[in-house]
């Protein structure tokens, strides 16, 4: 069975987990907080979370993390065996 029919988001408005506006403050935040408290209890995140990072980059909320936070989980992943390369 695919992961996605077993999201919690697919009894919320999809609009929850798209926000509008490049802030993180303000409504933006509140509306991130919201989406990421549905993923908090999803019995999928971990493979969400999988599936955007893997595929990035997408737009909004996924497995419980923005795609500003994905990219950072991207960029540390390269950047650590890079770092371990140059420690041999
Ligand atoms: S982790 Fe969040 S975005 Fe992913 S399927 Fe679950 S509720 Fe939906």
């Amino acid at each position: 069975m695919d992961w996605r029919v077993r999201g919690l988001c697919l009894s919320e408005d999809p609009d929850l987990f798209f926000p509008i506006g490049g802030s993180n403050s303000g409504p933006t935040a509140m509306q991130m907080d919201e989406a990421k408290a549905v993923c908090r209890h999803c019995p999928v995140t971990r493979q969400c979370l999988a599936w955007a990072v893997d595929t990035g980059p997408v737009e909004g909320i996924w497995g419980g993390t923005t795609e500003g936070e994905r990219r950072a989980m991207r960029l540390r992943a390269v950047r650590k065996p890079a770092a371990a390369e140059r420690a041999v």
